[in-house]
């Protein structure tokens, strides 16, 4: 992906303030930060998005993440950190390499909006549990 940003990140065309790299993936600041130690974890292939993501890459951004989530809470003094991953357009994804955030929270700092949420009926969990099974089963 020549014009991808977090390609050209990877291949050292780009700056970036590093914190953790390893074989699979690349840790780094993001530049526009909801608060000082607001990080990135990137796979270093290029993937679009999770949909994509094969096994050992998912295993491999996931430790690095927690590390990185262990080390964000170690040098900002948060109290609390959330991970966020967006995929596709529609799901808020605006740079469409892989990556997850990796926010340092603090009490009451209303940063994020929680969803509005429904309690559906049990027939309906089951019945979406079981089509999730199916999608599953076709993904082995
Ligand atoms: P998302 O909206 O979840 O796709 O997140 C993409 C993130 O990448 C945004 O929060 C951007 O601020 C961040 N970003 C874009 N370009 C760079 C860059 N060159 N270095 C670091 N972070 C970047
Ligand atoms: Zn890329």
């Amino acid at each position: 992906m020549d014009d991808c940003i977090f390609c050209r990140i990877v291949r050292g065309e780009l700056p970036a303030s590093k914190i953790h790299e390893d074989a699979h993936t690349l840790s780094f600041m993001n530049i526009m930060a909801a608060h000082p130690g607001h990080a990135l974890v990137i796979v270093k292939p290029h993937v679009d998005n999770i949909l994509d993501l094969d096994d050992s890459l998912a295993a491999a951004v996931f430790q690095s993440t927690a590390r990185v989530a262990r080390a964000v809470k170690a040098a900002t003094g948060c109290d609390g950190v959330t991970l966020f991953q967006a995929n596709e357009v529609a799901g808020g994804q605006t740079v469409f390499h892989f990556h997850i955030h990796v926010l340092p929270r603090f009490t009451d700092d209303r940063l994020l909006p929680f969803w509005p949420a429904s309690a559906p009926p049990r027939d309906a969990l089951d019945a979406m549990a079981a089509r999730l099974r199916s999608a599953l089963a076709g993904d082995a």
